[in-house]
């Protein structure tokens, strides 16, 4: 399936273009539609199949049309700094020729870091990608834009589960509107997944590749 075939602004197909994608994988295929009508969403996807594309296409798409100004607008939560680095790279190429605002939050850096991630929270920005720990501190300092915050994504969360960050996750969910879209993607789902996702997601859609 063409990019083109999912109605997306053309200032996205600009930028996938540039990337250099031509066809949707399989994942992207079934997932973007889903998203894009607002439903939650439940994946069990592996690292490679083209799954960050598939939530990070149709949630710029959505932010195109509507962003709440001076607030976050969508966040998503990593395991690791590795997987937020190689997100927002990805986020980069995709969102090239938008105006969509972004940033990376993640432990590990120096106190100007820290400073620059409190500013962009607390003035708004439309895409964060974070690792639990480096949320939760920005969070208890309590300066982040959250009212209106449209997308929650969990992303291979199985392996935050087993890196013990189901406390954290948690208490950064405490935080967001119960009004939201929120979309869930683990490479496995055992019990523990399938509770985390009775708790966050609302009549989420199902989708295994
Ligand atoms: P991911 O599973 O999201 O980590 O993506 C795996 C790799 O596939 C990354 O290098 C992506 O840039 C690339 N990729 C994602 N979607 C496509 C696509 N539709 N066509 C070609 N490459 C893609």
């Amino acid at each position: 399936m063409k990019f083109t075939e999912f109605g997306l602004d053309d200032s996205l197909i600009e930028s996938i273009e540039a990337t250099g994608y031509e066809e949707a994988t399989p994942i992207q295929e079934k997932v973007i539609p889903i998203i894009l009508k607002g439903h939650d969403l439940i994946a069990s996807a592996q690292t490679g199949t083209g799954k960050t594309a598939a939530f990070l296409l149709p949630i710029i798409q959505r932010l195109l049309q509507h962003s709440n100004d001076g607030q976050v607008n969508a966040i998503v939560i990593v395991p690791t700094r590795e997987l937020a680095i190689q997100i927002s790279q990805n986020l980069e190429g995709m969102s090239y020729f938008t105006n969509i605002s972004s940033i990376a939050i993640y432990g590990g850096n120096d106190g100007n870091n820290f400073s620059n991630e409190k500013m962009a929270l607390s003035k708004g920005v439309d895409l964060v990608i974070c690792t639990p720990g480096r949320m939760i501190a920005h969070l208890n300092m309590g300066y982040a834009k959250l009212d209106g915050l449209q997308f929650l994504v969990l992303d291979e969360a199985d392996r935050m589960l087993d890196m013990g960050f189901h406390d954290d996750i948690m208490r950064i969910i405490g935080k967001l509107p119960e009004k939201r879209q929120t979309l869930l993607f683990s490479a496995t789902m055992p019990e523990k997944i399938r509770s985390l996702a009775r708790k966050i997601l609302h009549n989420p859609e199902e989708v295994n590749i």
